[in-house]
């Protein structure tokens, strides 16, 4: 690892103006679990490091009028046995906990797993589905920005120089609405996910889906959404076979690359598999016959 230098600020004016100051050489530093071991493998050289766990406005995580606010430096453990999380949001609550070990999760952050922009990042997914906005401070202001959005391909993201992410505002629940998150790995955990697939729906009275959303990791430079799935079944009734329908149509919108991990081939029909998987759960969670 290259020698840099390491500053803890405690307000987000001075860690805007220290990392503004070094420009792209300055990297925010969060729980590390993804950039120490980035540093240590030379992939990423910063002579900066900021420290954003001390940023009062990163640590704070609860429920407001407009949303659910998670504070970028919050970690995976707290969010994951939060109980305004876990009541109303317990997609996210799923997809935190499933990070990783208890040690990772205990340092690991949301702002992190974001802002690494890994296309297999597994907060990201549910996040999405949920219309999240990422609310983003740097030397000309503030800026909220769709966590669809955010990342812009492996390892990119829509972030200047100077900006940090602050927190992210997850919308309240819509009534009658489901999400879940499934992910493959060869292990239970500590690993990656070879594939991962989201689905939300929202019925209306009569159990048609009013809003579906369909989102995939791991088989794309980023996050997919698989629109043209959505489209299928979006105002209809979630039949068992509507649901396969569905999911062969988001299997043909990914994108997938063939890896030591798996091949391309492999991972489209993951997507298949859990696609169908997740939909048919969130239909379950509304007592929507398939
Ligand atoms: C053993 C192991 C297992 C793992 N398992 C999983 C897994 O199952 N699923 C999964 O998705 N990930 C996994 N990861 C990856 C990692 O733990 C997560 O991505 C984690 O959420 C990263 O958060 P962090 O706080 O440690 O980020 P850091 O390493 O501190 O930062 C990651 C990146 O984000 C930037 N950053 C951090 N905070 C901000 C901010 N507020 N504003 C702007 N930029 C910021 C940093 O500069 C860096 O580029 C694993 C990692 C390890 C080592």
């Amino acid at each position: 690892m290259k020698t840099f230098e390491y500053v803890a600020p405690n307000s987000l004016a001075e860690a805007v103006s220290l990392l503004e100051s070094a420009g792209p050489l300055a990297h925010p530093l969060a729980g590390g679990t993804d950039i120490l071991p980035q540093m240590r493998y030379f992939r990423v050289h910063p002579t900066l490091v900021v420290d954003v766990k001390r940023i009062p406005e990163l640590r704070r995580l609860g429920f407001a009028g407009d949303g659910l606010h998670i504070g970028a430096a919050v970690s995976l453990a707290d969010i994951a046995a939060h109980p305004d999380v876990t009541r109303l949001y317990p997609a996210i609550a799923y997809s935190c906990g499933l990070v990783g070990s208890v040690q990772i999760r205990n340092r690991a952050t949301l702002g992190g797993n974001l802002c690494n922009a890994a296309p297999s990042a597994d907060t990201v997914p549910g996040l999405i589905c949920l219309g999240a906005r990422a609310v983003v401070t740097g030397p000309a202001g503030t800026r909220e920005i769709p966590v669809e959005e955010f990342n812009i391909g492996p390892g990119e993201t829509v972030l200047g120089t100077g900006e940090l992410l602050v927190k992210v505002v997850v919308p309240p629940p819509p009534n009658r609405n489901a999400v879940s998150y499934l992910r493959f790995t060869p292990r239970q955990e500590m690993d990656i996910a070879v594939v991962g697939v989201a689905s939300m729906i929202t019925a209306n009275d009569d159990g048609l889906v009013s809003h579906v959303r369909i989102v995939m990791a791991a088989v794309g430079p980023t996050h997919l959404r698989a629109h043209r799935a959505e489209s299928v079944l979006e105002g209809q009734r979630p039949t068992a076979e509507l649901i396969n329908r569905v999911a062969e149509e988001a299997a043909g919108e990914c994108r997938p690359i063939s890896d030591v991990r798996a091949s391309a081939e492999y991972r489209r029909h993951l997507v298949t598999v859990l696609t169908r998987r997740t939909l048919g759960a969130c239909a379950a969670a509304q007592d929507i016959k398939v």
